[in-house]
């Protein structure tokens, strides 16, 4: 009898405990909006995981494991944003056959929302990149180049907004200066325009005229330059309404976001993706529903 009811205590308690342990999660949960971000950049065609021939990459990346680790975080959480920072083309046979046909296809059935361009999709010249981009099925983002009189006029766009859960995101787009990396003819009518005054311009309009709640600089600057090349550091430090910058362009490998002040002394964070496909970048940023006071958490994934 004894014996009995000290086993019915036992249930009682961990019947309670698991209670408030589950409410503390509910409780937590229900505080904060969260929104998780995903992104790439520099995947270069590598449809596959890197070949098995002894490299340090070897076996990594490939895009049927991404798409199922994104698969596996969309079940997760409700609040999913997947970017891309540019140069999906080139750098496997896939590319020189399918002309980077593959590659937008490929991210449309991942479920991409926003990417910008990188200067490898100018490779096969402006007429194939439009028609390209014209088979997407996500918003293609870039407000410092000059458009007009190109085939990508009325494809590319400044800027998005996107809306998840009560919270606005704007997502613009910022590319390098094209001479020096790609031919002449690829680039054509295309104008580069200072990447900072474009930044500035186009983010504060996000925030202060469209009302975003969070600005995302989707950028294919590269990460940093020892001279005063515009980078996403450079960017960071001179903006006042950015508040994340996923990158490109430098096959950047980074533990944990860069965290920088920017010009009126507050943070901005920084994340790239490494390249190839061998890394899922995630920040998930989590809202205070009354004030949008936010913090955050990041783990750039390996895909192995
Ligand atoms: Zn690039």
């Amino acid at each position: 009898m004894r014996k009995r009811s000290l086993i019915n205590l036992g249930v009682i308690l961990s019947l309670i405990l698991t209670t408030a342990v589950y409410s503390l999660g509910q409780t937590v949960q229900d505080k904060y909006i969260k929104i998780t971000i995903l992104h790439t950049n520099d995947t270069h065609s590598r449809i596959e995981p890197f070949p098995m021939d002894g490299s340090r990459n070897q076996g990594l990346g490939g895009v049927a494991k991404r798409a199922e680790v994104i698969r596996n975080i969309r079940e997760e959480n409700e609040h999913v944003l997947l970017l891309d920072a540019g140069d999906y083309f080139q750098g496997t046979p896939y590319f020189n056959f399918y002309s980077g046909e593959l590659e937008i296809m490929l991210m449309n059935e991942l479920g991409y929302e926003v990417a910008t361009i990188g200067n490898h999709e100018f490779d096969l010249g402006l007429d194939n990149l439009a028609r390209q981009l014209g088979k997407a099925k996500f918003q293609i983002v870039n407000a410092n180049y000059g458009i007009e009189d190109t085939p990508l006029e009325g494809i590319l766009k400044p800027y998005t907004i996107i809306r998840k859960g009560p919270i606005r995101i704007g997502v613009f787009g910022l590319g390098v200066e094209m001479r020096g990396l790609v031919p002449e003819k690829f680039i054509g009518n295309t104008i580069y325009n200072d990447p900072v005054l474009a930044a500035n311009e186009t983010a504060a309009y996000l925030k202060n005229e469209e009302k975003c709640d969070y600005v995302i600089c989707l950028s294919h600057l590269g990460l940093e330059y020892d001279d005063a090349t515009a980078s996403d550091l450079v960017i960071a430090k001179n903006s006042q309404n950015i508040d994340l910058v996923i990158g490109g362009h430098t096959h950047s490998f980074l533990n944990e976001p860069i965290r920088v002040m920017n010009a009126i002394g507050k943070e901005v964070l920084i994340n790239h993706a490494g390249w190839g496909g061998i890394i899922l970048g995630r920040i998930d940023v989590f809202f205070e529903p009354k004030t949008l006071n936010k913090w955050f958490k990041s783990e750039n994934i390996k895909i192995d």
